[in-house]
């Protein structure tokens, strides 16, 4: 989607270190990490909400879990980490959310 950081990301018009990509998501480091470890795993299909979720992106959801679960050496994540996802409502941001492309964060590294 034209305007989307994500996205740019995702297309190589923006540059940035993808540590692990397949045909439906990626996962790169966040430009302003809050942890020593802090990376960001984006699905590939533009959605921005959780309620916009198709069949398709159920499926790469679980499949982004699972890839995150066995990388967890290779990521740096072994003494433990956080993974979360925010989410803007209809009234309101209460969780934040900057960009509205839906991505996961995985935050470890430090006692959190
Ligand atoms: P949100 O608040 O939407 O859940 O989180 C958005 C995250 O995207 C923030 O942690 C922010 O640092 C990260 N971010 C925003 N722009 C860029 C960018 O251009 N590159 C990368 N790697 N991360 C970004
Ligand atoms: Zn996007």
């Amino acid at each position: 989607m034209q305007d989307c950081i994500f996205c740019k990301i995702i297309n190589g018009e923006i540059p940035s270190n993808i540590i692990y990509q397949d045909d439906d998501f990626v996962i790169f480091p966040d430009i302003h990490p809050q942890a020593p470890i802090h990376y960001l795993a984006v699905p590939k299909r533009h959605f921005p909400l959780f309620r916009e979720m198709t069949e398709e992106d159920k499926a790469t959801l679980g499949r982004i879990f699972y890839k995150i679960s066995t990388m967890e050496n290779k990521l740096g994540l072994d003494s433990g980490y956080r993974v979360s996802i925010n989410q803007k409502g209809e009234k309101g941001n209460n969780a934040g959310q900057e960009v509205m492309h839906l991505h996961i964060h995985i935050l470890g590294g430090k006692k959190l």
